[in-house]
C-alpha cells in the first residue's frame, strides 16, 4: 500500500469505510503524463474524483478540465481554473445549462446529434463545438457502449451544419472505454478519424483538433501497460495518419489521472458459511456496491485488496456489501483469497480506488452515508 496513505491511516485511526486520496500520487500522474505526452492538451474528465482538493493541484499544475455539469463547471471556476482550459464534454445538455457555461466564458462544447447542436447554437453562439463519434470499446474492462457517440457519417454531416448555424466545427472526439487495455484501440479509433477528417475537407470544412477521451488504465489485479508505451501507441497513429503537423491533441484523463491515489479501507463486519460443509466463507464489509465500490460492478473493476492480517495462510472467500440488496455482492465470480483468521474488526483495504469511488457513492442507501473521503 501507498506509505504515505498507511501512515495517515495509522496516525489518524479514520472511522471506516473511508477513502484516503494522496495528492502528491495526483501530481505526479498529472507530470507524468505532461511528459509523456508532451503535444496533448490535458483536459482532467472531473467526474473521476472531483474532490476540490484534486481539482486545485489540477489547476496549480496548469491542467484543463472536462466537466459534464453546471456543478462541475461552478468547481472547477470557483477553484481557479479558467474558462478557456474548460471543456463541456458531456454530449447530453440542458440548454440553460450551456448558456450558463456560455455566460462564464466557456467556448468548447461537445455533441454527438442534430438536436444537440442546435440547442448549443442557440444557448452558445460563435462557439467551437467538436463531435463524438461511435468508436468499439472492444478490449476496455468498462465499456462505455452505445451511449455516446455518433456514426462518423452522421458526424461529418452536423460538422457542416454547425458551420452554417453559426458555430465553429473544431473537431472530433471518441473514448475508447475506461480501462482500455489493448493500446492498439487508439488506432481502430484514429483510423475513422482521419476518414471524417478528409470527407470534411472535400466539404470545405477543416477541422482542428482530436479528442483522444480517456481509457487509460489504473493498477488493478490484472497486468497493464504503463504510461509510456500507451503514449508511444496513441502518438504512433496520430502521426502514422497526420503526419508530424498533426491537429492540436486533447486528453480528457479520469481514472489514469487519480486511480492509483486512492485506498478505501473497509472494516470486517462479518464472515460465515452457508452450510457446515460451504468451502468459500463470505466476508461481509461496511463498504460495497452503493458506498464506494460501484466499479465493481458486474466484477468488472477488480481491486487488488490486502487485509491486516496479510501473511496468514489464504482460503477462497465471497466479498459483500453491508446493505440488504442482493447486488450489493462485490466479488464471487472472480476469485479472492483472504487470510483464514479473518473476523470482525479487521481491516481491508482496496488499492487504486480513487477514481469512480467517492463520487459514485449513494447518499445513504439502507441508512450507510456516503463514504468520507480524506485528501492529504
Ligand atoms: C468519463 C470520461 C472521460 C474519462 O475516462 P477515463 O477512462 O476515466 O479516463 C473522458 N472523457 C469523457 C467525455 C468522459 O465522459
Amino acid at each position: 500500500m501507498n506509505k504515505r496513505i498507511q501512515k495517515f491511516l495509522a496516525d489518524n485511526k479514520p472511522a471506516t469505510p473511508c477513502l484516503v486520496i494522496d495528492l502528491d500520487v495526483v501530481r505526479q500522474n498529472y507530470r507524468a503524463m505532461r511528459r509523456y505526452l508532451p503535444k496533448t492538451e490535458v483536459f482532467y474528465a472531473v467526474k473521476a474524483n472531483p474532490a476540490p482538493e484534486v481539482v486545485r493541484v489540477l489547476v496549480e499544475e496548469g491542467s484543463g478540465f472536462d466537466v459534464a455539469s453546471l456543478p462541475e463547471i461552478q468547481l472547477c471556476l470557483d477553484l481557479g481554473a479558467s474558462p478557456e482550459r474548460m471543456s463541456f464534454g458531456n454530449t447530453i445538455k440542458k440548454e440553460r445549462d450551456i448558456a450558463y457555461a456560455y455566460s462564464r466564458g466557456i467556448r468548447l462544447f461537445a455533441f454527438d446529434s442534430e438536436e444537440e447542436l442546435l440547442k448549443i447554437s442557440s444557448a452558445a453562439p460563435g462557439s467551437m463545438v467538436y463531435c463524438r463519434i461511435l468508436v468499439e470499446n472492444e478490449g476496455a474492462q468498462w465499456p462505455l457502449s452505445r451511449k455516446f457517440g455518433c456514426e462518423p457519417e452522421m458526424a461529418a454531416d452536423l460538422l457542416c451544419q454547425a458551420r452554417e448555424v453559426g458555430l465553429v466545427p473544431h473537431g472530433v472526439s471518441f473514448h475508447v472505454g475506461s480501462q482500455q487495455l489493448d493500446l492498439s484501440q487508439w488506432d481502430v479509433a484514429m483510423t475513422r478519424v482521419v476518414s471524417l477528417f478528409m470527407t470534411l475537407l472535400e466539404r470545405g470544412v477543416e477541422l482542428q483538433a482530436i479528442d483522444l477521451g480517456g481509457g487509460l488504465p489504473a493498477h488493478y489485479q490484472e497486468q497493464i501497460e504503463e504510461l509510456p508505451a500507451y503514449a508511444e501507441a496513441v502518438m504512433r497513429s496520430v502521426i502514422g495518419h497526420f503526419g508530424m503537423r498533426h491537429p492540436r491533441l486533447m486528453i480528457e484523463p479520469g481514472r489514469s489521472m487519480v486511480g492509483d491515489s486512492g485506498v478505501l479501507q473497509a472494516e470486517v463486519v462479518l464472515v460465515s458459511r452457508k452450510s457446515n460443509d460451504d468451502c468459500k466463507r463470505w466476508v461481509y464489509l461496511d463498504a460495497g456496491r452503493f458506498n464506494g465500490l460501484s466499479e465493481t460492478l458486474g466484477e468488472a473493476i477488480a481491486y487488488n485488496i490486502t487485509t491486516s492480517r496479510d501473511g496468514d495462510e489464504t482460503e477462497p472467500v465471497i466479498l459483500a456489501g453491508p446493505t440488504c440488496d442482493s447486488v450489493d455482492v462485490i466479488y464471487e465470480k472472480k476469485e479472492y483469497r483472504m487470510p483464514v483468521g479473518l473476523r470482525a474488526g479487521d481491516l481491508v483495504y482496496f488499492n487504486s480506488c480513487g477514481a469512480y469511488a467517492a463520487s459514485v457513492s449513494s447518499v445513504n442507501f439502507n441508512g450507510f452515508e456516503a463514504i468520507k473521503q480524506y485528501c492529504i
